[in-house]
C-alpha cells in the first residue's frame, strides 16, 4: 500500500481527497449533531408549552374540582406526544394524575420531576382557580423523553454523515478519474515515448492529444528543445573528440617521426618522457622514470643546465646553449648537441636537443680554414690578429705572461720567385714554415702575414739572450740550401726584428711596431740578421 501510495500519482491523489473529505465530513457530522440534539430539545419544551397553553383551562377545572378522572384524561392527551416522558399533576403533595414512559415501569419521585423541570429537559407551570386567578389549584410539571430526542438528533446527523461520505467517495472517484485521464494517461504516454526515442537519429517526442497547448505540451516542446540542444551539444563535442584525435596523431606522428629529441625534464635534470629522435641521440633504447641519462651524457657541463632551468624558469622564455654530450656505454661517442629548454606547467620543462656534431665540425674547420695560411698551413694574418687580441684579453686579467715578437722577412726571395718561377717561390715558403715549426716549441706562435713575411710569438721568455739564440738558429737553418727541383737548389736568408713586452705592458700595436723597426735596421745593415728593439 505504501509502494502504491508512492508510485501511483492516481492512488495518491484520490487517497488524500478521500480522507480529506472523510474527515471534514466526520466533523460536519459531529457539530450537526450537537445542533439538532440542541434543536430537538427546545422545540420538545416548546411544544411542552404548546401542549400545557391548549390544556391549561380543562386542567383549571379539573385541579379546581379536584377531578382525578379528568386530570388522567388530560395526562393522557399530553402523553400522546412521544417527546414526553413523564407528567405530573399535582395539588400541595398529592398527586393528581400522572403518566410515565418508563420501561422498567418504576415510579419516579416527584422531586425528581420537579428537579428536571427545572432544567431544559423540563418545564412545570402553576394552574389556578378558574374563578380566582390569585388562587393556585395545582401544579403540572412535564419531562422531556432525552433518549427519544437524543435518537431523532442522531439519526439526523447519522444521514448528514452518510450523505458527506458518498459526497467524498464520488468526488475521489472523479478526482482519480480526472487525474488518470488529464495527468497520468498523457505522462505516461509521454514517458513511454521518452524510452523509445532515438535522439540521435533526430527523433523527437509529440505532445499528447489535446495537451498541445497546456503545461503538458509546453513541457513536451521543452523536453524536445532541451533534446535538440543536447543533441548537437553532443555532435559538436563528437566533431572536437574526432579533431582532437587527429590532432592528437599528427602531433604524436611528429613527435615519434620528428629528427630533433623531444622531452620533459623535471627542475632537477632528470628525464621524464622523450621520443625516439632523444633515444637515438643518447644511444639509449629507453628511459625510466626519473631516468638521470641526460645528466650523465652533460658529465662535467650540469651546472650550466641548472643554469639554463634557472634562467627560463624565472624569465618564462626559452634558454639554449650548445652542449659537447658523451654517449653510450663502455666507448663514449661525443657529439656536440644544441639544447633548448622551455619551462612548462607544473614545475615540467620542455626541451629540444639537435644533433650539431656535423655543423660544429664545419664551423670549426671554417674557422680554423679562415686563420689558416693556406700555402703553408700554419696561421695567416688573421690568425696572428686573432692570437693578439687573446693575448691582449689574458693581459687585462693578468693571466697572460712575457714575450718576444719576431718579425721575419727573407732576404731577396723576389729573385727565387723571378728566377725559378712562382711554384719554386712557394716551395721556399713551404720550406721556411717547416724550419719554423721544427725550430720553435708547441707552446709559440708562428703565423705567415703574407709575401715573404712571417711572425713569431716566443710566450713565456723572458731573456734577450734566449730569443736570440732563437733567432740565429732561424737564420742559420734558412742560410741552407733549399732544393727547388732535383737538380736545383736556392739560398736565400731571412732577417729578423725583436721586440718584447712584458705581460703587464702588453700594447699590440707598439710590439709590431718596434719589431717592424727592428727589421727595418737589419734590412738596411744587411740583411740575414736579427736586431732587437727595446721599448
Ligand atoms: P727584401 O730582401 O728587401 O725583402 O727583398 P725581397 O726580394 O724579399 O722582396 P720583398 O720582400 O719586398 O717581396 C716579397 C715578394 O714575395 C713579393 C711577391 O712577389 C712575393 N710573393 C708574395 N706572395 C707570394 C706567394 O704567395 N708566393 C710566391 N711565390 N711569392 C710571393
Ligand atoms: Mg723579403
Amino acid at each position: 500500500m505504501r509502494e502504491l501510495f508512492r508510485t501511483s500519482i492516481v492512488f495518491r491523489s484520490t487517497s488524500i481527497v478521500l480522507g480529506i473529505t472523510l474527515l471534514i465530513g466526520g466533523l460536519f457530522s459531529t457539530v450537526s449533531y450537537l445542533y439538532f440534539l440542541r434543536a430537538e430539545q427546545k422545540q420538545a419544551v416548546q411544544i411542552m408549552h404548546d401542549l400545557l397553553n391548549s390544556v391549561e383551562n380543562t386542567a383549571q377545572i379539573a385541579c379546581y374540582l379536584s377531578d382525578a378522572n379528568l386530570a388522567k384524561e388530560l395526562v393522557q392527551g399530553l402523553s400522546k406526544n412521544h417527546d414526553i416522558r413523564q407528567i405530573v399533576i399535582y395539588q400541595k403533595e398529592h398527586v393528581l394524575a400522572s403518566f410515565r414512559r418508563d420501561p422498567n415501569g418504576n415510579p419516579s419521585p416527584i422531586d425528581k420531576i420537579l428537579s428536571a423541570t427545572g432544567t431544559s429537559n423540563g418545564i412545570q407551570r402553576n394552574i389556578h382557580s378558574p374563578f380566582n386567578a390569585s388562587e393556585q389549584v395545582c401544579t403540572v410539571a412535564m419531562e422531556t423523553d432525552q433518549l427519544a430526542i437524543r435518537a431523532q438528533s442522531s439519526e439526523k446527523a447519522s444521514f448528514i454523515a452518510y450523505l458527506l461520505l458518498l459526497q467524498a467517495i464520488a468526488i475521489a472517484l472523479i478526482v482519480a478519474t480526472l487525474i488518470l485521464v488529464l495527468i497520468t494517461r498523457p505522462i505516461m504516454s509521454i514517458s513511454s515515448r521518452l524510452h523509445r526515442l532515438r535522439p540521435e537519429k533526430g527523433e523527437l517526442l509529440q505532445s499528447p492529444s489535446y495537451h498541445g497547448s497546456d503545461e503538458l505540451g509546453t513541457l513536451v516542446s521543452d523536453v524536445n528543445q532541451l533534446i535538440g540542444n543536447l543533441v548537437s551539444t553532443l555532435d559538436e563535442e563528437r566533431h572536437l573528440r574526432i579533431q582532437h584525435a587527429l590532432g592528437e596523431r599528427k602531433y604524436q606522428t611528429l613527435f615519434d617521426n620528428a629528427e630533433t629529441g623531444i622531452f620533459q625534464i623535471n627542475p632537477e635534470g632528470q628525464l621524464l618522457s622523450c621520443n625516439q629522435a632523444l633515444l637515438r641521440m643518447l644511444s639509449i633504447n629507453s628511459i625510466t622514470e626519473h631516468d638521470t641519462v641526460l645528466l650523465q651524457a652533460l658529465e662535467g657541463q650540469e651546472l650550466r643546465l641548472h643554469l639554463m632551468i634557472d634562467q627560463t624558469t624565472q624569465t618564462a622564455q626559452a634558454a639554449s646553449e650548445d652542449f659537447l654530450i658523451e654517449t653510450g656505454q663502455g666507448l663514449r661517442q661525443k657529439k656536440w648537441v644544441h639544447l633548448v629548454i622551455h619551462s612548462a606547467e607544473n614545475g615540467v620543462l620542455q626541451g629540444l636537443m639537435n644533433d650539431i656534431t656535423e655543423r660544429k665540425l664545419n664551423e670549426e674547420q671554417a674557422n680554423r680554414l679562415a686563420v689558416t695560411d693556406h700555402l703553408t698551413n700554419i696561421h695567416n694574418r688573421l690568425g696572428f690578429e686573432r692570437e693578439m687580441s687573446r693575448l691582449a684579453k689574458e693581459n687585462a686579467r693578468h693571466a697572460g705572461c712575457d714575450f718576444f715578437l719576431l718579425l721575419i722577412d727573407l732576404d731577396k726571395f723576389k729573385e727565387v720567385n723571378d728566377s725559378y718561377g712562382h711554384a719554386a717561390g712557394d716551395k721556399v715558403l713551404m720550406h721556411f714554415s717547416a724550419i719554423l715549426s721544427a725550430t720553435l716549441r708547441k707552446t709559440d706562435f708562428i703565423a705567415r702575414l703574407g709575401g715573404d713575411e712571417f711572425v713569431v710569438l716566443l710566450r713565456g721568455v723572458s731573456e734577450l739572450g734566449t730569443a736570440q739564440r732563437i733567432a740565429d738558429k732561424i737564420i742559420q737553418l734558412t742560410r741552407q740550401p733549399i732544393s727547388i727541383s732535383d737538380r736545383e737548389q736556392v739560398v736565400i736568408g731571412a732577417s729578423i726584428g725583436i721586440s718584447f713586452t712584458r705581460n703587464q705592458e702588453f700594447a699590440p700595436a707598439s710590439l709590431i711596431e718596434r719589431a717592424d723597426e727592428a727589421l727595418y735596421t737589419v734590412k738596411k745593415s744587411g740583411r740575414n740578421n736579427h736586431h732587437f728593439s727595446p721599448s
